[in-house]
């Protein structure tokens, strides 16, 4: 059952009831993978038509809505694929680390389908996650004319989740695990602090 309803009543920032967690929100699931491969770079997938839409974006998603971060649209993943942290063998494809780095639901923002909305090469959300939130866009790069299919910007809108100057390495641990990159990739255990992403950095910021 939905928690539309209960969540529409109440205003979390006034009342201490608690707010229902991200998967329970209506809307899709969405995971940000941090792989250290060959480069390291930040996997953005979006549950859509029974798989994960997949870019790979270098610089990692930002909240700064002054930036546009090149995003390469890459292979379909397999939704069981979201959850995966871990480490992938060196010598095979993508071999390096990975952490689970954000997850969480999006909503579609607009009235026509996802598909229609990636064939146009804009697609517009909002993003419900233990780290992203708000509106966003993704957007097809067109070069001189013509558009090019596998190139896109991933773009935070301006709204009340916009933050300027936002620093992706200040969010460099798991949602899953709580682990660093290098912990990860010494297969080191989990902590038990991975629910508090969001706790630690106001604790850096006060
Ligand atoms: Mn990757």
């Amino acid at each position: 059952m939905s928690l539309e309803e209960y969540a529409r009543k109440r205003d979390f920032s006034k009342t201490p009831e608690p707010a229902p967690a991200p998967a329970a929100r209506a809307g899709q699931r969405f995971f940000v993978q941090r792989h250290n491969a060959s480069h390291l770079h930040y996997d953005f997938r979006l549950e859509i038509d029974g798989t994960l839409k997949s870019w790979a974006v270098p610089k990692g998603p930002s909240l700064d809505p002054t930036l546009k971060h090149f995003a390469a649209m890459v292979e379909d993943h397999p939704l069981d694929y979201g959850d995966f942290e871990g480490n992938i063998p060196k010598g095979s494809y993508g071999g390096g680390s990975v952490m689970l780095w954000d997850r969480g639901t999006f909503e579609l923002i607009g009235d026509d389908p996802a598909a229609a909305q990636i064939e146009r090469g804009d697609l517009k959300f909002r993003l419900h996650g233990e780290k992203l939130s708000g509106t966003w866009a993704l957007v097809r790069m067109k070069v001189s004319g013509s558009k090019r299919a596998n190139e896109w910007l991933l773009i935070k809108k301006k709204d009340e989740a916009a933050e300027p100057g936002w620093d992706i390495e200040a969010f460099a641990q798991s949602v899953k695990t709580g682990r660093t990159q290098e912990e990860i990739a010494a297969d080191l255990p989990a902590k038990k602090t991975a629910a508090s992403v969001k706790g630690k950095k106001k604790l850096s910021a006060g």
